[in-house]
């Protein structure tokens, strides 16, 4: 196994600053401490789970386990991809699945009283169903045992494979997320693959056409060297698509073995953005400097539901 990349377990002090030197005002933020903290965090360790929180040195960890709530990574915390933003390790998992995975998933849900749990994996290309079983497996343990919690999946794109993406979709979970991540032409640049923007909008459309009783949703981190028109290109291309809500954010260089940031969006800038996404008939927006597409996901949740899906078929 090859691995390039080192998972932090516990939170860093800040995110690398890179060529652009030191951070405007609007991205400085406390990192977590307390109590609150710490039963989150022992929580994680106690059911051993992988969070993305640490895995991607996420900023908002201190704000959101203060708030008693993760984002869950299955599949492990090994990636067969090895994104330049991404700081999850990358390498060879061996095809080795956690059957217990699930489970463990869904009894830190019910320890951490999670009302909307979201989960999300690293991408296993290694696996014939690229992990869509496992998905599925975990949604199942989660309402099992949290039958008043809602699910947001947050997928990889599974190779573009449909039978795939049908296995998690027929779990029904209330949000199917997969993120575009960037525009069309950075894809080649930072996910070493140009086709992969036209496989996540394949997907998006997929789970858009496959049930009105999913909420689809996407996102995108800026500051990689878009220009404004190819934001508003790819924020199209998600409409058309059917994706109904979305997210933006400000890459942040997770370490130095990163891609160094390009810009900063500034807040204006990202409010003008939100504008615009919600003039093309997007349902849900959030746009701003600390915006992740699992941060404070469960916002949408309860206006969507009522306003456009009345209840939920599982
Ligand atoms: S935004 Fe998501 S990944 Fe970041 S700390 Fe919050 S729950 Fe974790």
């Amino acid at each position: 196994m090859t691995e390039n990349k080192t998972e932090q377990d516990v939170p860093s002090a800040t995110p690398s600053k890179g060529a652009l030197g030191e951070f405007p005002p609007w991205l400085r933020r406390p990192w977590g401490s307390g109590a609150l903290f710490e039963s989150t965090r022992n929580v994680v360790q106690g059911y051993r789970v992988h969070t993305v929180c640490q895995s991607a040195r996420c900023p908002n960890q201190g704000d959101c386990w203060q708030r008693r709530t993760a984002t869950f990574m299955i599949l492990g915390n090994v990636c067969t991809r090895n994104c330049l933003f991404c700081s999850v390790r990358s390498g060879n998992p061996a095809r080795n699945v956690d059957l217990e995975e699930p489970l463990r998933v869904a009894e830190a849900v019910r320890a951490l009283s999670i009302r909307h749990a979201v989960i999300t994996s690293v991408t296993r290309d290694d696996l014939h169903d690229g992990g869509a079983q496992q998905f599925l497996n975990t949604i199942r343990a989660i309402r099992e045992i949290n039958p008043h919690t809602t699910v947001e999946v947050l997928t990889p794109d599974f190779k573009g494979d449909v039978n795939a993406v049908r296995t998690v979709a027929e779990a029904y979970p209330e949000v199917f997320g997969h993120n575009i991540e960037t525009v069309e032409r950075l894809h080649a640049v930072l996910r070493r693959n140009g086709r992969l923007y036209e496989k996540s909008l394949s997907l998006l459309r997929f789970v858009s056409g496959f049930s009105d009783k999913i909420i689809v949703k996407s996102a995108l981190m800026l500051g990689h060297g878009e220009t404004r028109d190819e934001i508003v290109k790819t924020l199209q291309d998600l409409r058309e698509v059917g994706c109904q809500v979305v997210a933006m954010g400000q890459y942040l260089r997770p370490t130095k073995s990163q891609r160094a940031v390009q810009r900063y969006i500034t807040p204006d800038e990202f409010q003008e953005l939100e504008q615009i996404a919600y003039s093309m008939g997007f349902l849900f927006v959030t746009a701003g400097p600390f915006v992740r597409s699992s941060y404070r996901a469960e916002e949408p949740i309860s206006m969507l539901k009522e306003k456009r899906f009345g209840s939920v078929a599982r």
